[in-house]
C-alpha cells in the first residue's frame, strides 16, 4: 500500500471479508459487521454524514467487546486503525465529498480542459453513457448530470485534456 490508496476503501476491502466469513452465531458480528458495512459503503459513494464516524466506532468497539469469536473480534480492527491514523481521508469523503486517492469512483469528478482539448472525438466515441457532446476538432464538454463517472474518457484522451479530481 502507498498514497496511491485510499484506505476507507481499504478498509471497505477487510470488512467485506469478515462479513462474508461472519459465519452468523452471535449477534454483534453477524448484524454489527453488517451494518458497518453499510456505514462505509455510503462513505466510500458520497452518502456519507458527520454522525457515521462516531457510529462506527462505537459500533466497532461494541462488537470488538461482544462477539463469541477471534473473526468477530478483530473484524473493526481495520476500521478502528484507519480512523486513528487516516481520520482526515474519512472527513474528506464525508464533509468534501472527495476521495484523496481517486479510489472511490463515485466520488471522481472528471472535466475536459477546452484549452488543451483538440475535438479528436476519441472520449465522446469511447463513453458508454453517451454524455460528452462537441464537433470534430472543437472542445467537448461533459454533462455532469450523466455523468456515472466510468473513467474511460480519461483513458482514451491522448491529449491529457480530461482532469481529474
Ligand atoms: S464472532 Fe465468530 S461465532 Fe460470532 S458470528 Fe462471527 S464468526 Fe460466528
Ligand atoms: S479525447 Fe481528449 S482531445 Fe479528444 S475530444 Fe476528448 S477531451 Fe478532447
Ligand atoms: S467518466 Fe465515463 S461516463 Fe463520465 S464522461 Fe467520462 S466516459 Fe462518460
Amino acid at each position: 500500500m502507498d498514497e496511491d490508496d485510499c484506505m476507507v476503501d481499504i478498509a471497505k476491502f477487510f470488512l467485506t471479508f469478515s462479513q462474508d466469513e461472519s459465519c452468523g452465531k452471535c449477534t454483534p458480528c453477524r448484524e454489527g459487521t453488517q451494518r458497518m458495512l453499510e456505514i462505509i459503503e455510503r462513505i466510500t459513494t458520497g452518502q456519507g454524514v458527520a454522525e457515521d464516524i462516531p457510529r462506527l466506532e462505537r459500533l466497532a468497539k461494541l462488537i470488538r467487546k461482544s462477539s463469541l469469536c477471534g473473526l468477530g473480534r478483530a473484524a473493526p480492527n481495520p476500521v478502528l486503525s484507519t480512523l486513528t491514523y487516516f481520520r482526515a481521508e474519512y472527513e474528506a469523503h464525508i464533509h468534501q465529498k472527495r476521495c484523496p486517492s481517486l479510489k472511490c469512483t463515485a466520488l471522481v469528478h472528471y472535466e475536459i480542459d477546452p484549452v488543451k482539448c483538440v475535438g479528436c472525438t476519441a472520449c465522446a466515441r469511447h463513453c458508454p453513457v453517451p454524455c460528452i457532446a462537441g464537433k470534430p476538432k472543437a472542445p467537448h464538454v461533459i454533462d455532469q448530470a450523466h455523468c456515472i463517472r466510468c473513467g474511460r474518457c480519461f483513458s482514451v484522451c491522448r491529449f491529457d485534456a480530461v482532469h481529474r479530481a
